[in-house]
């Protein structure tokens, strides 16, 4: 038999008879490209997170936990923490919608799209995201009449 003759390597990961083995893992193919979560043992692509542990089922089950001993659904307290971790315009409050990551400040209102723009001036200049909220704030309320 032709086949046979072909070299098969044993992946020492997944046990399979395969036709080579990676040569930095030592593992086949579709073992090398994947990656076992050392907090769940579930298996994700390599150069990803697990997309188990980042969901936030997960990341805020104790909350999760929290709103069901009030009485919510799982489906209920989902939502509940998916809004409450929602990014919150630094400036009026509300949560930002599509948002970019990183954004810290909504397009809302006149007064935030101006907070926006002296917010992203200074963190072009290399300030730290932090002071640079604090100043765009101060900078802000200093000019709204309330
Ligand atoms: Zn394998
Ligand atoms: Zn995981
Ligand atoms: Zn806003």
């Amino acid at each position: 038999m032709e086949l046979q003759a072909l070299e098969q390597a044993l992946c020492p990961k997944c046990g399979n008879l395969v036709s080579e083995l990676n040569e930095l893992t030592g593992w086949c193919a579709p073992c090398s490209i994947k990656q076992v979560c050392p907090k769940c043992g579930r298996e994700y692509r390599r150069g990803a997170h697990c997309s188990y542990c980042t969901s936030a089922n997960v990341r805020y089950k104790d909350r999760i936990a929290d709103l069901r001993e009030e009485g919510y659904t799982a489906r209920e307290a989902l939502k509940i923490v998916r809004d409450e971790i929602r990014p919150k315009c630094a400036v009026c409050g509300e949560p930002i919608t599509r948002s970019r990551q990183g954004s810290v400040i909504c397009r809302r209102n006149p007064v935030c799209s101006e907070a926006n723009r002296v917010y992203k001036a200074k963190r072009r200049n290399r300030i730290p995201k932090d002071q640079a909220l604090q100043e765009t704030l101060d900078e802000i309320h200093g000019t709204t009449v309330r």
